[in-house]
């Protein structure tokens, strides 16, 4: 699959990179995003990282191809209504490792067409493999009828560092929105891939979630963090300023001090954090904060 010839055309800049990069040849790139086809779009944020999306589902995924000089990192495999894997050959030949943020099934969606599928070490990720082989447990997977049997090529310390040639990447645990979520976080490069943890819309923290979790991973994403980085989504807008994530910690604060008034949200409460951020959270979550915590502390994270 290649772009269709007449948006092929309207491209004004053309790089030639060497096939040694990692990169097709021919590639085109622009500042802005191009249309892969008609469902995944592909914008370049700098030679090493392409931000691939889905304009036209629901959810509007994104997806985060990373590369370094020896390696190649996908977070993520798409929503699964179409293959991301065409998309991902057509950008690079490096060795790839796909990783999920979590093992929600909108973040699943392609990942049994790569051959090299790693998971977070996570005492959740362990409990749910048998025998190398990883099945998202019903309430991650609540969403499809069948789950997945995906087998784990490669389990992630959270204690390690991804290199990949010359960029390295970290792991942070960041249950919140679910218990095995995770971000990445690119350090040298200012990039921190936030997955479901932040993105602009609603965050959720109901099945499986939990307010107190997410205020304890804000607060750890902040201290790992300068203060300038970017903030990478896997849904909607795909770079958010890194402020967001210092409202988030302020508003969890006020939400659990009992401060922020929610409003009824079909189940759940809706609670302001900004103007481009509400957080979704049932009452008992917030009313069981000690619990959570307890939780999460036996969790290791
Ligand atoms: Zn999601």
């Amino acid at each position: 699959m290649g772009f269709p010839s007449s948006r092929y055309k309207r491209v004004k800049r053309m790089i030639r990179i060497m096939q040694s990069d990692g990169i097709r040849k021919n590639y085109t790139v622009n500042s802005s995003v191009t249309w892969f086809d008609d469902w995944f779009t592909i914008e370049q944020l700098d030679y090493r990282t392409f931000i691939i999306s889905e304009p036209r589902f629901f959810l509007q995924n994104n997806s985060y191809l990373i590369l370094g000089e020896l390696s190649a990192l996908l977070f993520d495999t798409g929503s699964g209504k179409r293959d991301l894997s065409g998309v991902v050959a057509s950008l690079t030949d490096k060795p790839l490792m796909v990783l999920p943020s979590h093992a929600h099934s909108d973040h699943l969606g392609s990942i049994l067409n790569f051959k090299r599928i790693a998971l977070a070490d996570l005492p959740i990720n362990r409990k749910n493999t048998e025998g190398n082989i990883f099945k998202p447990s019903y309430l991650m997977y609540c969403d499809l009828p069948k789950r997945p049997k995906i087998p784990v090529y490669k389990w992630m310390d959270l204690n390690e560092t991804i290199d990949l040639g010359n960029r390295s990447l970290e792991i942070i645990a960041t249950p919140g929105h679910s218990l095995d979520s995770i971000c990445l976080f690119d350090k040298q490069n200012k990039m921190l891939f936030t997955g479901d943890f932040l993105y602009e819309g609603n965050l959720i923290a109901t099945l499986g979630g939990s307010v107190s979790s997410y205020l304890s991973s804000s607060q750890k994403l902040i201290e790992e963090s300068q203060g300038d980085e970017l903030l990478l989504p896997a849904h909607y807008t795909s770079q958010l300023e890194w402020d967001n994530l210092a409202d988030l910690q302020q508003g969890l604060t006020s939400i659990i001090a009992g401060k922020t008034k929610g409003n009824r949200y079909t189940f759940s409460y809706k609670y302001p954090i900004n103007d481009k951020i509400s957080f979704i959270t049932t009452m008992p979550k917030i009313k069981s904060a000690k619990k959570d915590k307890q939780l999460f502390l036996s969790q290791g994270l």
